[in-house]
């Protein structure tokens, strides 16, 4: 059997794929590209709207980006970092946008003001603090702060309503935060890819194994699971954007910089409410403080979502363990991914980290009334018939050896490549699917580094992200000449017709 030959294969119909794919169409629109998805739907996996929260990670309402000091101090560098890279995201998707690429905006992304709440002395007094450090910044100056209940009840009416008028509250908000369908906005790329000269998807496809040729290229073996068929791809790039089973293929690819890696798998679940009279009186996403002992992405948040054009609230995550991967995955996923180089890493995160073992079991058999509970912390209304437990995606955390030699986990999303640039691999899911473009560009400076310096490419990825190369940290008046585009591009600035109405 002879194997097909092509410049890169993609591996996973996932948002981070699409957006490699993307980008490299534009930058060479020349480049012979294969997708490879195992399902027979891409999007189908923690990058479905259903799957994720679909927030615009940007450290608007996430506390957990702002940790407190022992002295009291808030660090706001993450939020900042986080902040500045989902600009790059609303850059490329105005680009795309603005060239007809993807479709009217509303169709992936819609305006959704960013909140935090809390409540008790201390978390006002620590909610304060950030407020102060943050707005003092450029990329946040429009953060506002309020500690005034009717204040607060014009922000979040479903939250305020019959709440204890004795409980010290506060919130802050930023109005252009936004609610994004990631599901939506990885089809249109894939449906506009697919129909590109030198592009191909192959459904149904999973990737089994893969080795690199003495000649540097990458054979690809896969089967088509329409005819039980195996087929060969060979290629001089892959990138393995397979979300939960990219660090499986990583291993397979033995490749030196995978050696030691391992995974921690997180379930997640939500509670979901449809009901027009109770969507429509919240509008916002509003994020509040994890319980003690529970991991950053089980932060509990009231969102108002739009999927598929529809709209609905969501309140969770509640987070759960499995051994599976991928949430269409296998139950022995954790247990086939343990290597002589990763089981003592893997072993010491397990039993340094109990507490969160011991916390997402416990979450695991909540009962519908406790989960309930958690959410009348912040709607104390909620009528529990109203509430329906849904699945959410399946998050991979990272494990690798720390400087101290010892396992350590890991909440953020790293890039695995090659030294020779002819593989990369996308692990962990935090900030996840909002910074997906910050880290196809991490992937592409890797491993396409030779050509991104070339002047064409240059010039084109400034067409594609005009604020590439330059810090939106620390440049002011580039962040109000980015930010006042995409803002206009994508309909974040438009008001609500109840704030027109206000206003
Ligand atoms: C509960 C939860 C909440 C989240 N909330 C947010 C949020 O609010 N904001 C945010 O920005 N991000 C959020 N994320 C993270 C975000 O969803 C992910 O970072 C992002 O979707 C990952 O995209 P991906 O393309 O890497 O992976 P996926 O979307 O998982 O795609 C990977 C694809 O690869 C395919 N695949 C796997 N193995 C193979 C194989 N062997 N061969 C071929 N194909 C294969 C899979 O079928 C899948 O389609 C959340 C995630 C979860 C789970």
């Amino acid at each position: 059997m002879t194997a097909r030959q092509a410049d890169v294969v993609l591996v996973g119909g996932g948002v981070m794929s699409a957006t490699l794919g993307m980008m490299l169409r534009q930058l060479d629109p020349s480049l012979d590209i294969v997708m490879v998805e195992r399902l027979d739907h891409v999007a189908h996996e923690s990058t479905d709207g259903w799957n994720n929260a679909g927030t615009g990670h940007a450290g608007y309402c996430e506390l957990n980006y702002t940790p407190e000091t022992d002295d009291g101090d808030v660090q706001i560098e993450r939020a900042l970092n986080i902040n500045a890279s989902f600009e790059l995201s609303l850059q490329f998707w105005s680009y795309l946008v603005e060239k007809n690429i993807l479709p009217e905006p509303s169709k992936f992304i819609n305006p959704t003001p960013h909140e935090s709440f809390v409540w008790g002395e201390k978390d006002v007094a620590f909610l304060r603090k950030r407020h102060e450090k943050l707005s003092n910044h450029h990329l946040f100056r429009e953060m506002e702060f309020t500690e005034s209940a009717d204040t607060l009840r014009e922000w979040m009416p479903l939250i305020m309503s019959n709440r204890d008028p004795n409980q010290p509250v506060a919130a802050t908000r930023v109005k252009h935060g936004s609610d994004v369908d990631f599901g939506s906005l990885t089809r249109s790329m894939v449906d506009f890819l697919k129909d590109q000269p030198n592009f191909e998807l192959l459904l149904n496809h999973p990737v089994k194994t893969l080795a690199q040729r003495d000649n540097g290229r990458w054979k690809v073996r896969l089967k088509d699971e329409n005819t039980g068929e195996t087929k060969k791809i060979e290629a001089g790039f892959v990138f393995l954007g397979a979300g939960g089973g990219a660090l499986p293929l990583l291993q397979k690819s033995e490749i030196e910089e995978s050696k030691g890696y391992g995974g921690f798998p997180v379930s997640g679940q939500w509670l979901v409410c449809q009901k027009p009279d109770v969507v429509k009186r919240h509008h916002a996403k509003v994020y509040g403080k994890a319980p003690m002992g529970a991991p950053p992405m089980s932060v509990p948040h009231l969102d108002t979502r739009i999927i598929n054009g529809e709209p609905a609230l969501l309140f969770g995550p509640f987070a759960g363990f499995t051994t599976k991967f991928l949430k269409q995955g296998s139950v022995f996923d954790l247990f086939s991914s343990v290597r002589g180089g990763n089981i003592v890493p893997m072993m010491q995160v397990g039993k340094g980290n109990m507490d969160l073992t011991r916390y997402l079991i416990k979450e695991v058999f909540q009962s519908h009334n406790a989960r309930i509970e958690s959410l009348r912390n912040f709607f104390p209304d909620a009528q529990e018939q109203n509430w329906k437990l849904q699945t959410a995606g399946q998050r991979v955390q990272i494990i690798k050896k720390s400087d101290d030699g010892r396992g350590k986990l890991e909440f953020g999303t790293e890039i695995v490549a090659a030294k020779d640039g002819s593989l990369a691999a996308l692990l962990g899911a935090s900030p996840g699917a909002s910074t997906a473009v910050n880290a196809m560009v991490d992937v592409l400076e890797r491993c396409f580094g030779d050509r991104l310096k070339t002047p064409e490419w240059q010039a084109r990825i400034r067409e594609l992200i005009p604020s590439y190369g330059q810090s939106l940290v620390d440049d002011a008046e580039l962040l109000n000449t980015v930010r006042s585009r995409t803002l206009a591009t994508l309909g974040l600035n438009k008001l609500k017709e109840s704030e027109k109405e206000e206003a």
